[in-house]
């Protein structure tokens, strides 16, 4: 997408954008234009998903804005950059910390006043719980409770003046503070003490997290924030919808690492991008069945289109559909003379992809399994609305295309010097010399 880097280089400079308005505007446009103006059929924030989590990777516009945002915050948490620290601050009655952890925006407006300022501290406050449900340690007590600018470089963070005795955290004394930070007072002493008794009550954030690491690298690390927020916008999504469907017909629930394995693994044996989409439409059950007609116009028929007898609900046209079951049982038995094993005719294994230790595959056999069930389903998806269902035979060749596919891939790799393991098809060669 062209468009993004433009963006971000608006984002992060003029972080700005008040209200959501102009990014549902932009996300309606993004989606007339994904969807050719028809009726969106995935929800927006799975279509915003890594590919890796079964989304889709489309830019999440907001997310990146936010993120463009937290990478500025980020410089008021490391008071690292004094210059402009000062620059932003120059009109603060009160240090950086005491807004990012204390929460002193309510009480000093003149935060508020600036609109860069203002926008930014709206986002890491959407985030900050988030991110710490106790004090951080980068936290400075006596930056935050500073009345007026002492223009010191370097602040005493909690980190440094803490110590750790019988699992409960002290305050180092005032000559151990001041080894490092000599200019240290008694009163400045008394002020950290103050602070120090009031935070341990939260305790503090004891194992580093994203924010954390990021505080410790010098770059602006848009992506890594990104890929954050992004997780946390699509972690309610993705487990919902699709997977508990699926789950409810196939009649277990899927763990989620099985789902990882698929959107991990099995997306790299699938390099072919009509590969891709058959398997992302099966997961995100994009094709409309005749039930979902007849709840979209009324007077449709709700019958399947194969059988004309029973409801055409997804799982049923996919699987449970008489006439659907003597395709797959027509394939299941060819799979099994290819692989030279006997398994049993699982949905998940031939809808989802979802293999198992039962069948005792190894990871060649289960690359094979995978492009042949691929195949089969890419092929009865054409026959989506019609009566019939496919033949075996229609299956054989969309198998050998992917078969010549895979091997002309491999010739290719190999030839631009990237070696690549290449797959073993002697088995399906064998079970082709008898057909003839
Ligand atoms: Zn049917």
């Amino acid at each position: 997408m062209n468009v993004l880097p433009k963006l971000l280089y608006l984002f992060q400079n003029l972080p700005v954008m008040r209200n959501n308005k102009l990014f549902q505007e932009w996300q309606k446009e993004i989606t007339k234009f994904t969807w050719k103006g028809k009726k969106p059929r995935i929800n927006y924030t799975i279509m915003t998903d890594e590919k890796r989590r079964g989304g889709f990777g489309l830019p999440n516009l907001k997310l990146y804005y936010e993120s463009c945002g937290l990478v500025w915050v980020k410089d008021w948490a490391t008071l690292e950059k004094n210059n402009i620290l000062a620059l932003e601050s120059f009109d603060l009655r009160r240090g950086w910390h005491s807004y990012l952890w204390y929460s002193k925006r309510m009480i000093e407006k003149n935060f508020g006043n600036h609109f860069i300022r203002s926008s930014l501290i709206k986002i890491w406050e959407k985030y900050k719980e988030r991110i710490y449900r106790k004090t951080p340690l980068w936290i400075s007590p006596l930056e935050a409770n500073q009345k007026k600018f002492l223009g010191w470089i370097k602040w005493p963070k909690y980190k440094e003046i803490l110590r750790k005795k019988d699992g409960q955290y002290q305050l180092r004394s005032q000559e151990e503070i001041k080894q490092k930070y000599d200019k240290i007072s008694w009163f400045q002493y008394a002020q950290m003490k103050e602070q120090f008794g009031k935070d341990k009550i939260l305790g503090f954030n004891e194992i580093d997290n994203f924010w954390d690491v990021l505080m410790q690298n010098d770059k602006k690390e848009i992506t890594r924030v990104y890929k954050k927020l992004l997780e946390w916008s699509t972690e309610i999504e993705y487990v919902k919808s699709c997977a508990t469907k699926w789950a409810r017909n196939i009649g277990r629930s899927i763990m989620m690492s099985e789902w990882e394995t698929i959107w991990i693994i099995k997306q790299r044996y699938t390099y072919a991008s009509d590969l891709q989409e058959n398997w992302l439409k099966m997961f995100h059950r994009w094709h409309i069945t005749p039930k979902k007609l007849a709840m979209m116009y009324k007077n449709t028929d709700n019958k399947c289109w194969k059988c004309k007898k029973q409801e055409g609900s997804y799982f049923h046209i996919w699987w449970t559909c008489p006439e659907t079951k003597v395709y797959w049982k027509a394939i299941h038995e060819e799979l099994q003379k290819i692989l030279h094993k006997s398994f049993p005719m699982k949905p998940e294994f031939y809808l989802l992809g979802l293999t198992e230790e039962i069948m005792k595959v190894n990871s060649n056999e289960d690359k094979i399994f995978t492009y042949a069930t691929t195949a089969a389903r890419m092929i009865f998806a054409k026959y989506w609305k019609l009566r019939d269902i496919p033949t075996k035979q229609h299956w054989l060749e969309k198998l050998d295309e992917i078969y010549d596919m895979d091997k002309l891939t491999y010739l290719m790799r190999v030839n631009r010097g990237k070696a690549i393991k290449p797959t073993n098809w002697e088995k399906f060669e064998e079970y082709k010399e008898k057909l003839k």
